[in-house]
């Protein structure tokens, strides 16, 4: 198949500190992704998540006798969705294949998958890893070898009754995309920003819903431990892991264990291993089967599938922005940093909430208070975007009510606070509480008389170290109940003590 390159060298600093010897640990990944379709691959049932046992299951997904697969276009037109968003290689014409083997939730005996001709070659995706101890963030692409589409299986239920295993048909035949990263990550935190950024990537296509959760994506994790400069060594495959966190989890203890085994003179197998969250650790499965063991070749039951360029410039016309561009934008278009172009653009509803409220405003205090803020209070609450009760058009008025000086930012955090508890129009609300603010110097004069007439001693100080100063401002914001406008309090206070700027 694809030539195997070995094409980076890692890091010092990520590298692993064996007893003796640092080691390289080498990943590759390959990522189940359910494609978003109503209906199966090869037939017209539902792929509905959660339904009855068995409610969801054809003729063709039971295996019967002279069933034939009808192969559904929507699940074509999403692979390659998927491959133009992995910048990669769209395959004019490919192929189906038989991948023979025995399992009481395969019907057919073999499933259909891609192997020799997949629907979509080479591509990259590029990842961003940090923050190191400079808080810099460092750009890194990741190869894919491939995109294929394949038959998911169904599902043995061994714990429903004491003496028999049932099987449930639902997912059989549901159209799976198994994305194969080359071997080019190269540590736990790589692998995770790896894994995110693919199912942030198939979330803004719209080709996955990412949700690993319901198994909508799960990873076969390949590990190799070497030492640097060495080839590559021989690699474990821990399958089926089903959340970012226990794939940085699998990546180190697999490593470990292999490091162990080598530094005390031993071999690794070539093996399929399971990861057991519980004890943190991997075990073996099976032995690894090779290719060939499954007697892979072509379907007899399906033409290969061809389109045209056309058809595939057509679906290319309609993608969405994807998240490198849209952060690109962010920064080049609306001054964001690049971090927090980063954070707003990892979740498409996210950025779509920012781009809302900074329609018309500044990007930068948008950014600033959709992350502090909104961010901040869903992260505190547990809360998703969709179900936050404050809405963009709220947090751009808040900020619209700093811009024309009717509140403080200090007030606008009380504000947004009332807002997240009650709702409301925030200018409203500023209205009837009473919580604009003060910008009558008179009024304001009159409190910085009080706080200076009531500490002659802090006044003394203050004439020789002009800092002292911000204690005055501190008393009156405070006497104000913080609605006093800050500026005018500083300007004020610096004249009243004669200290000059
Ligand atoms: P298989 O289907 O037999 O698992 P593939 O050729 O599809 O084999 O590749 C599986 C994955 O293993 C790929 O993601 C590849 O990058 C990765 N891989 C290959 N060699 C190594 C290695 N030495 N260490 C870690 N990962 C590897
Ligand atoms: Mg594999």
């Amino acid at each position: 198949m694809t030539e195997i390159l070995d094409t980076r060298t890692t890091d010092p600093k990520r590298l692993i500190p064996g007893s003796v010897d640092d080691w390289e640990v080498i990943i590759g990944l390959e990522v189940h992704a359910q494609v978003k379709s109503r209906a199966k691959l090869f037939s017209g049932a539902s792929t509905e998540f959660g339904a009855e046992p068995n409610h969801n299951v054809s003729l063709v997904d039971a295996a019967m006798p002279g069933m034939l697969p009808v192969i559904n276009e929507e699940c074509i037109a999403q692979a390659v969705r998927t491959g133009l968003g992995l910048n990669a290689q769209i395959n004019l014409r490919s192929v189906f294949d038989r991948k023979n083997y025995f399992y009481p939730d395969l019907p057919q005996g073999y499933q259909i998958s891609q192997f020799k001709d997949p629907i979509v070659g080479e591509g990259a995706i590029t990842i961003s890893v940090g923050p190191d101890k400079n808080g810099d963030f460092e750009d890194i692409e990741i190869g894919i070898e491939r995109l294929h589409l394949e038959q998911d299986a169904g599902k043995s239920m061994h714990d429903q009754h004491p003496t028999m295993s049932f099987v449930d048909l639902n997912r059989t035949g549901v159209a799976l995309m198994e994305i194969v990263s080359r071997p080019d990550i190269r540590s736990a935190d790589e692998a995770k920003a790896y894994v995110n950024k693919l199912r942030t990537i198939v979330r803004y296509l719209g080709t996955c819903d990412g949700n690993m959760d319901k198994g909508s994506m799960r990873a076969d994790v390949n590990v190799s431990v070497r030492r640097p400069g060495e080839p590559f060594g021989t690699r474990c495959e821990i399958k089926n892991v089903n959340s970012i966190r226990f794939v940085g989890q699998a990546i180190e203890a697999e490593a470990r264990r292999q490091i162990a085994i080598l530094e005390a003179g031993g071999t690794i197998d070539q093996e399929t291993r399971l990861y057991d969250p519980a004890k943190g650790e991997t075990r073996s499965m099976r032995s690894k089967e090779d290719a060939h063991d499954y007697r892979y070749f072509p379907d007899p039951d399906l033409l290969p599938l061809e389109f045209s360029q056309a058809y595939v410039d057509s679906l290319k016309s309609d993608l969405p922005e994807l998240p490198d561009a849209k952060k690109e934008r962010f920064v080049s278009q609306m001054g964001l940093s690049a971090y927090d172009a980063a954070v707003l653009v990892a979740d498409k509803p996210i950025a779509d909430y920012f781009e809302q409220v900074a329609e018309g405003r500044d990007g930068k205090t948008a950014a600033n208070w959709v992350i502090n803020n909104l961010l901040g209070k869903l992260n505190e609450t547990g809360s998703d975007l969709e179900a936050s009760p404050v809405s963009p058009a709220q947090i751009g008025s808040i900020i619209d009510l700093i811009d024309n000086g009717t509140i403080s930012g200090k007030i606008a955090k009380d504000l947004f606070e009332i807002i997240w508890e009650e709702g409301g129009d925030p200018a409203d609300v500023v209205e009837q509480r009473g919580m604009k603010q003060v910008t009558d110097t008179g009024a304001i004069e009159a409190a910085v008389d009080e706080v200076i007439a009531a500490n002659p001693d802090q006044v003394e100080k203050a004439k020789e170290k002009p800092k002292l100063a911000g204690w005055f401002v501190g008393q009156v914001m405070k006497a104000s109940g913080g609605k006093a406008n800050p500026q005018t309090v500083q300007e004020l206070v610096k004249t009243k003590l004669g200290i000059e700027e």
